[in-house]
């Protein structure tokens, strides 16, 4: 019998995006897999049922869980969700490990098989793959025009019978997938930008897309191209450079994170209250506290006339492509799993393994099983 693999609405207040778009279920199908979709899931997304040629619509989750062996989701799974899946099922999306040691807990004791998209090893085979890199693509190309649209002023240089206007100048800290996207797009717009990591190697790529790159002399590259943590001295060192660039900044974005640790802390009150007036921040790290010391996560407030902006789940925002890109990079997860219509997952390959976080109930991840055993170490 051919695996069935659907995607349900998704629960979480504020989401927009859906798992599965028409041109992944066709390509499904093609695979020999039987697609299920819950009734309105892409809506939205702006994906009507009626796209979904190659797919089955489910009344409700009851009945796409109690059919599925694969269920493809953006956001972790609810307790009510695992419940109603099939014991031995599996479930790919955004597991968000770090959090909810329930959820978790209840994935492995009901037997279901989770694959946590934040997990896919950032190998170059699996770039088609990184849910992390698609979204916050979008993230960031959504957080350029937020600071433009939340901005009093032009970013464009514009020459006009009223004058002479000066192009924005928008500074962006941490040069990851988000802030390249987000340089880039603040760059079409005309601004004149300024970005800065502590990745030295974000130097070249902030560079080649027509923007300067702030030096401070700290290179705090860690492990799997990723950055560390700073130390205090080096934190002192970044604020005392990174503060003038800020101040003469029209916009500034952050988008600075570290996996597995809150958000690092780059702009103190002090540097907010030495902007210009009208000056507009985007805090983009404010789901992990924000790098800003003023940002509200999910609030826009001024402070003294700068505007702060600490948005939450942007991706959503920008539905139809977050959802597509979404989608392909889950597609490209599970089609190598299929053979002839039947789910063939080789737990020995790098991807598979490194991304399974319950299996054959057991928690896969040691990190994450160590932290919910209580092991400190
Ligand atoms: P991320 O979301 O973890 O962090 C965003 C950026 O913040 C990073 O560039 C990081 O260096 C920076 N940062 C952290 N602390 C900072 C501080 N105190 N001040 C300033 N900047 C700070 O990063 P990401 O976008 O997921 O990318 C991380 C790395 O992974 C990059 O090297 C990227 O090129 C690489 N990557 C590789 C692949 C692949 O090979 N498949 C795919 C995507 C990203």
């Amino acid at each position: 019998m051919p695996i069935r693999v659907g995607a349900p609405k998704e629960t979480t207040p504020g989401e927009n995006r859906v798992a599965l778009v028409p041109e992944v279920a066709r390509r499904l199908a093609g695979l020999g897999a039987e697609v299920l979709l819950e009734a309105g899931a892409g809506s939205a997304a702006h994906y009507p049922d009626s796209a979904y040629t190659d797919a089955r619509i489910v009344a409700d989750a009851a009945a796409l869980y109690a059919a599925a062996d694969v269920i493809l989701t953006v956001q972790p799974p609810t307790a009510q969700a695992i419940e109603a899946m099939q014991s031995g099922a599996s479930v790919i999306g955004f597991m968000q490990p770090h959090r909810d040691p329930e959820r978790i807990t209840l994935m492995q004791q009901r037997n279901i098989t989770s694959y946590a998209m934040e997990l896919v090893p950032r190998i170059s085979r699996a770039q088609s793959m990184d849910a992390l890199s698609s979204q916050a693509a979008v993230a960031g190309y959504r957080a350029a025009l937020m600071a433009a649209e939340l901005s009093g002023r032009f970013f464009p240089m514009l020459t006009t019978a009223a004058g002479t206007i000066r192009p924005a100048k928008v500074v962006v800290i941490g040069a990851g997938v988000a802030g390249l996207q987000a340089i880039a797009t603040a760059r079409r717009l005309g601004a004149m930008v300024e970005g800065y990591d502590v990745r030295a190697a974000a130097r070249e790529q902030v560079e080649s897309l027509g923007a300067k790159f702030i030096d401070i002399a700290v290179s705090a590259e860690g492990s799997g191209g990723y950055a560390r943590e700073l130390t205090e001295q080096e934190k002192q060192q970044q604020q005392d450079i990174l503060a003038k660039h800020i101040a003469a900044a029209d916009a500034v974005i952050t988008t600075a994170a570290i996996p597995g640790r809150p958000s690092p802390r780059i702009i103190p009150a002090a540097m907010v209250e030495a902007m210009k007036p009208g000056a507009v921040i985007i805090d983009l790290a404010a789901e992990g506290g924000g790098n800003c010391e003023l940002t509200r996560p999910g609030e826009q407030f001024d402070h003294q006339g700068v505007i702060i902006y600490g948005p939450l789940n942007v991706p959503s925002q920008l539905a139809v492509h977050a959802s597509e890109m979404y989608a392909k990079n889950l597609f490209n997860f599970l089609a190598p799993m299929i053979t002839a219509g039947e789910l063939t997952p080789d737990r020995a390959d790098e991807v598979i393994a490194g991304s399974t976080l319950t299996h054959a109930g057991e928690i896969t991840h040691e990190p994450t099983r160590s932290r919910i055993a209580g092991d400190p170490s």
